[in-house]
């Protein structure tokens, strides 16, 4: 029997941090879908498109690992897609009461589909997507937390984020 885990997350980017993640849990399940969520609370920098598209870049080459969006309540997409895992990352102790809410709420909606959780390396514990973005907001260098690829799309926003800026100004 395939067991296939959702990772799922924001992705706003994906950063070092969510690819460590993937990457354990690629070699521990045949199949991994890191399923981008498309209607999030916090307003997102990166379209769910262009979330999609950065994640899919980010883990090209790897076989067992697929990229998709969802909507919609997470154990209703796994049980569609046929996935008992869900996979989550654990950095910090301020991760741990969402992530122990979550996984228990998940549970009580679908007592077939398990959370585990997964630590990244100790370097990755306190990256997070939005540390990111404010370094890129400023002006700094973000390549040794994002792949290559989500660089290049930060520095990107955050000029066309800095015109509109500038344009405004001159209004
Ligand atoms: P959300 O927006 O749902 O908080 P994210 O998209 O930021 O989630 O991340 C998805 C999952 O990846 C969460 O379980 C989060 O804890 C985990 N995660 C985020 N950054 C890291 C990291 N640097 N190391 C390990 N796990 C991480």
């Amino acid at each position: 029997m395939t067991t296939i885990a959702v990772y799922p997350g924001s992705f706003d980017p994906i950063t070092n941090g969510h690819l460590d993640v993937i990457y354990r849990a690629a070699t521990m399940f045949d199949r991994v879908v890191v399923a981008v969520a498309h209607n999030i609370e916090k307003v997102p920098l990166f379209t769910a498109a262009e979330r999609v598209a950065l994640v899919r870049a980010a883990v090209h080459g790897h076989q067992n690992v697929t990229v998709d969006e969802f909507d919609g309540l997470l154990v209703r997409y796994a049980r569609q897609i046929g996935a008992r895992v869900l996979v989550r990352g654990l950095r910090a102790v301020s991760d741990f009461e969402y992530e122990f809410q979550m996984a228990l709420v998940n549970r009580r909606l679908d007592r077939h589909i398990e959370t585990i959780f997964l630590m990244p390396k100790e370097e990755y514990i306190f990256l997070s997507s939005r540390t990111v973005k404010e370094i890129a907001a400023l002006g700094g260098e973000a390549s040794q937390f994002v792949p290559a690829v989500v660089e290049k799309a930060l520095r990107r926003k955050s000029g066309v984020n800095s015109a509109r800026r500038r344009r405004s100004k001159r209004v």
